[in-house]
């Protein structure tokens, strides 16, 4: 199947394990806001208690776990906070993919 194809043909399975893979979180202005009031949090106390500086200080990434989970991935796999979740998140994988992905994500072997 082609990239293409299998793009329009794309489901995610919410298996989580993209969430699993160590790496940025990359939140915008915008999904500061979103994320915050979805945690019933004003922007402040959400970027102090839940982001950190991207090493190349370009922005705020979610904190994540010491194994490198995202910290909003819930003991039962799923997002945290789905109906806030950062573009970086939503955009996965019609924006961006990560290496060997392939054989990764579980909507993608579908
Ligand atoms: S915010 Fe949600 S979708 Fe994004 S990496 Fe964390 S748990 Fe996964
Ligand atoms: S790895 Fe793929 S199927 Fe699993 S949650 Fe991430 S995008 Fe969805």
């Amino acid at each position: 199947m082609s990239t293409a194809s299998a793009l329009r043909n794309f489901v995610c399975t919410q298996c989580g394990k993209c969430c699993r893979i160590p790496g940025y979180v990359r939140v915008s202005e915008s999904d500061i806001s979103r994320i915050a009031a979805c945690m019933d949090l004003d922007t402040d106390t959400f970027i102090a208690k839940h982001t950190r500086l991207m090493a190349d200080r370009s922005g705020l990434s979610l904190l994540e776990e010491k194994d490198g989970v995202c910290a909003h991935l819930t003991d039962d796999g799923i997002c945290g906070i789905h109906a806030a979740k950062p573009e970086q998140c939503t955009g996965f994988p019609y924006t961006w993919r990560y290496p060997n992905m392939e054989s990764i994500c579980e909507g993608w072997k579908i």
